[in-house]
């Protein structure tokens, strides 16, 4: 089952009508003949979504939906508005009242189908906004939506006159410099910061063309385009083209409305999809910055050693496919326990940003650099020879003996590390787990061996036979 929705209708056979519909497409069926008995229910039913009768129940659409919104449970529950509406200004109504969206009666199965899934697809989404919002209230960071006053661009994509006059209105209900016209040729080259928040994008000159593919082209288009793939889409269809409306919405359309929709109504939706852009532009973030935060050292920036295990077993894989030679460092600062012990903890941090900065600046890019203990780093170094990662090591070493840390009190303060080295020769089993393993145990030998020579040393290790 693909979920339970909710049904509130007065009239008995409308229910009975709808519940055949959503039973045949998998769904469950909770059928209501008042917002009361649906307020009632609500608890223990736990319905996916909910279908009402719009139209003529406006009277307390307002209030049933509010009652709705006010506890957390229930907020994320897409309310979807049938019904016979007059015109667009009753259609707003029902949107105004809090309905996410309204499918106008009489609608076909694929439509209502099509809205479903729309709609079951952005409430998931909204749990997973508020879930993240949760988590970064919980973890100290500030309230973000506290935080999003931003309005949002919008793109008004259309190919003819009448299109552009129009959105001429729609427009003018916008914030000056917030909406944009232009035609789905200038859409698709947008780049960077150009790229929208919303798209709206006018259907009706190409359907009076009659061509509903160009339309599902550039709706496919700027979904696959990594520019403009998370831009919100509203899609404006002649009116009553209804198997092009559930089309559009399984091609990820974030809504579509009818051209007959008055600038009140297109900006009523205009301003819920980019409400709705904005929290989804929020969970991205906070799964990203969650992603560098698990594989990135805080302290120096340079990656963990979570990270750095991963990595170096791909290089190492890598090595193995290649042939090539890997080059495996364990750098260790020496006594840096009496920097702490003079100079303070705080002046002991500096250090060890100090020396990642000048690793980091001193190796390639394709070079792995990790802070994998307090004072202990490693590198790895694809398709390096022993006498290159021996060079590599002894710059490295060099640049950090000659660098000046200064501590708080003035004066210069020097530090050395000890190197150790570890290659996974060409042709050699590097690969695979005890293969990394091996080669950071050979670095750690060599790193002692520097140690016990009296630091400040470089030592190549034995490569295994
Ligand atoms: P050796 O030359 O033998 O490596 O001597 P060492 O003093 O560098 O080595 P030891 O392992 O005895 O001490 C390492 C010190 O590093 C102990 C610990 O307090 C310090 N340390 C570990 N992590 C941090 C950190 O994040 N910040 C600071 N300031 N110190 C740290
Ligand atoms: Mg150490
Ligand atoms: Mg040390």
């Amino acid at each position: 089952m693909s979920g339970r929705v909710m049904i509130v209708d007065p009239v008995s056979t409308n229910r009975i009508v709808l519940k055949v519909k959503l039973l045949a497409a998998r769904y469950g069926v909770i059928p209501c003949a008042s917002f009361a008995e649906a307020l009632e229910r609500l608890d223990d039913e736990k319905p996916a979504l909910i279908l009402v009768e719009a139209s003529q129940l406006d009277a307390g659409l307002a209030d049933f939906c509010a009652e709705l919104r006010l506890g957390r449970r229930h907020v994320d529950i897409p309310i979807l508005g049938l019904g016979h509406f007059a015109d667009s200004h009753a259609r707003l109504a029902a949107l105004a009242a809090g309905a996410d969206d309204i499918l106008p009666k009489p609608f076909g199965d694929a439509l209502l189908l099509a809205m479903i899934r729309s709609l079951l697809r952005s409430r998931d989404e909204a749990r997973e906004a508020r879930l993240s919002d949760e988590t970064r209230t919980a973890l100290g960071f500030s309230d973000s939506s506290a935080a999003f006053d931003h309005a949002g661009s919008v793109a008004i994509v259309s190919d003819d006159e009448l299109g552009g006059k129009k959105f001429g209105q729609l427009l003018g209900g916008f914030r000056s410099g917030q909406a944009k016209a232009m035609t789905p040729t200038e859409a698709l080259e947008l780049r960077g910061k150009a790229v929208p928040d919303l798209f709206v994008l006018d259907a009706r000159s190409a359907m009076a063309r009659n061509s509903a593919e160009a339309v599902y082209q550039l709706i496919a288009d700027l979904r696959s385009r990594p520019e403009t793939r998370n831009a919100a889409q509203l899609v404006v269809l002649p009116t009553g083209s209804s198997t092009m409306a559930a089309m559009a919405l399984d091609l990820g359309v974030s809504a579509t409305a009818s051209a007959d929709a008055a600038p009140e109504e297109m900006l009523h939706r205009s301003r819920a999809l980019l409400a709705r852009k904005a929290r989804q532009d929020r969970v991205r973030d906070t799964v990203k910055s969650g992603l560098e935060a698990a594989m990135t050292d805080p302290l120096t920036g340079l990656n963990n050693r979570r990270y750095a295990m991963s990595h170096l077993a791909g290089l190492a894989e890598r090595a193995v496919e290649t042939g090539r030679n890997l080059a495996v460092m364990v750098l260790d600062i020496d006594h840096f326990k009496s920097i702490n012990d003079r100079h303070g903890h705080a002046v002991g941090d500096q250090v060890l940003i100090g020396v990642a900065n000048i690793l980091r600046r001193n190796l390639r890019a394709i070079d792995l650099v990790a802070r994998v203990g307090g004072e202990e780093f490693l590198i790895a170094m694809p398709d390096t020879s022993a006498e290159a990662a021996r060079a590599a090591a002894e710059r490295l070493r060099q640049k950090i003996a000659s660098a000046d840390f200064g501590s708080c009190e003035g004066g210069a303060l020097n530090v050395t590390l000890s190197v150790g080295i570890a290659l996974g020769m060409a042709g050699q089993a590097v690969g695979g787990r005890s293969g990394t393993e091996d080669l950071i145990l050979n670095a750690d030998a060599a790193l002692y061996r520097s140690k016990a020579a009296g630091r400040n040393t470089v030592t190549l290790g034995q490569t295994a036979a």
